[in-house]
């Protein structure tokens, strides 16, 4: 195995001297190479044959490295269900480093589960094999559908076993990122009162992730004002597909603006706006629909923890700088709402912006609560519906709902909607299809991943899924068994756990 097949750099170390300590791996017993990501892998320019290798195991678990190889564990704080902890920081996870991928980005490369580091606290540092694999999978699910998000290069077993509710496998993912850097690790910083450290990782924010600001007027309003308008669109298209990450604290909430942390996340199916899959998140504080408020709520912190840099950039005159502050924080929701009725035209086939368009895609979800309606199915059954110009093929819609009248006032109301943009029905029906997924990863499908898996050492059910979600667009007839959200009953006792 050639010890090149990686060249890290390690930007975040050099230039971020205290907000890290290096750190090793713990040696792992046996590992076990269960799954490498080769079309990330080809898209980081490393060599895939190589990698999926017994080497590719020793690799990917932290046992023997790439010489030069210089891993550190990152300092991070965080609001956790809203309370604040000044350290957290990987307590089981390591950055191997940054590599430069084909489209010439940088990427982060990481381990989570890799043992304990200085920052672990109660914690054993490391990883499960089930949440290894939920996060392998639902990260290549958002990938595929489009949406901004970490990816999994590499799962491994360790041969060894982690005492959870039970004994488990342990495990150990490899995570690409476009940075590690979170809304919490300005919070660290901050909370210690290290100004000049906070100048250093907000330039470095701007550098790798906003370079355009760096030229303008009031980069560090700059940085906030963008970071909030990621969020915004980052959140709209978790909402649009029913994706609910589970926990939104703060040092789960990317600067790059990707989805990270997925531990008890999971896809809505029967539309409720309250649903709650994490078995901690008992108030539902991090329910479907608070997410949005939630997202501001993290960027109010993300704000004050910038606000040393702000109001240098006035003058310092802090007054000022919050004013400014406090106005970005309140453009966040008709941003939100901006990405999300975009997002909601495409659902219903619209093409064009009309004025009553936000009440007619909020009525349409209103019109599902309480009936039992599976959310990805709907936009599908729909997009049947928009197939013909009449009322002919809106059967199969209906047939979702326990009672469907409440499709008697709006599907006449979309149809005179769509009927004036003069789009060929075919064309409409198409359209939808292509961005309205078929194929989500369902929460009996993602179990029954796992369970196999865990309990059966069987990865078919998990490679099966995977090769189903690479492609949600397009209906194939061999994967229909996916398309069917588990029984009502089945779902509503669903309950997700933390990877922990
Ligand atoms: P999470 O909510 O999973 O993002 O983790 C929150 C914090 O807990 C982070 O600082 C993690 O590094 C830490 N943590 C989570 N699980 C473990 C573990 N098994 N051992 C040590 N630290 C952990
Ligand atoms: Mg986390």
């Amino acid at each position: 195995m050639p010890s090149n097949v990686f060249s890290f750099d390690n930007t975040y170390a050099r230039d971020l001297e205290g907000m890290y300590v290096p750190w090793k791996a713990a040696e792992v017993a046996e590992p076990k190479l269960i799954k490498l990501n080769h079309a990330l892998a080809d898209e980081l320019g490393l060599d895939a044959e190589a990698l999926d290798s017994p080497e590719g195991a020793q690799i990917f678990s932290g046992k023997k490295l790439p010489e030069g190889t210089a891993t550190i564990a990152q300092a991070y704080a965080g609001h956790q269900f809203g309370g604040f902890s000044p350290q957290l920081g990987d307590g089981r996870a390591l950055l191997l480093g940054e590599v430069i991928d084909k489209h010439g980005k940088r990427r982060d490369i990481a381990f989570k589960g890799s043992g304990r580091t200085p920052f672990s606290r109660g914690g054993d540092g490391k990883a499960a094999l089930g949440p290894v694999l939920r996060e392998y999978i639902i990260g290549e699910a958002m990938h595929a559908l489009g949406i901004p998000t970490t990816r999994a290069l590499a799962a491994v077993t360790t041969g060894e076993t982690v005492r959870r509710e039970r004994n488990l496998p342990g495990a150990v993912l490899t995570r690409v990122a476009a940075s590690h850097i979170r809304v919490g690790t300005f919070e660290f910083v901050t909370a210690r009162r290290e100004d000049a450290t906070l100048r250093k990782l907000a330039d470095y924010v701007i550098a790798r992730h906003y370079p355009e600001l760096k030229s303008q007027v009031d980069p560090y309003l700059g940085l906030l004002r963008a970071v909030c308008e990621r969020q915004a669109e980052l959140i709209a298209r978790w909402m649009n597909v029913g994706f609910i990450h589970g926990v939104m604290n703060t040092d789960n909430m990317t600067l790059s603006g990707e989805t990270i942390d997925y531990g008890p996340c999971a896809f809505m199916d029967h539309y409720n706006p309250a649903t709650v899959f994490s078995s901690i998140d008992e108030q539902g504080r991090y329910a479907y629909a608070n997410q949005p408020p939630i997202a501001n709520w993290n960027l109010a912190r993300l704000a004050e923890a910038l606000l040393p840099l702000l109001a240098a950039e006035q003058n310092d005159d802090q007054e000022r700088a919050v004013q400014k502050a406090m106005e970005i924080l309140e453009a966040f929701q008709p941003r939100y709402e901006h990405y999300w009725l975009r997002g909601m035209r495409l659902k219903l086939g619209l093409t064009r912006d009309e004025a009553e368009d936000l009440a007619l895609a909020q009525d349409f979800l209103k019109g599902m609560e309480g009936q039992g309606v599976d959310f990805t199915q709907a936009f599908r059954r729909l997009a049947d519906a928009a197939e013909a110009a009449d009322a002919s093929r809106e059967g199969w819609l209906r047939k979702l709902y326990a009672d469907d009248s409440a499709l008697n006032g709006w599907l006449p109301r979309w149809r005179a909607r769509i009927n004036g943009e003069g789009v060929a029905p075919v064309r409409r029906a198409q359209a939808m299809r292509a961005l309205n997924p078929v194929y989500i990863p369902r929460n009996d499908r993602v179990e029954e991943a796992l369970a196999a898996a865990v309990d059966l050492g069987d990865y078919a059910p998990f490679e099966r899924l995977l090769t189903v979600l690479q492609q949600p667009f397009a209906e194939k007839m061999e994967f229909a068994a996916y398309t069917e959200p588990a029984t009502a009953s089945e779902s509503a006792g669903y309950q997700t756990f933390c990877g922990t």
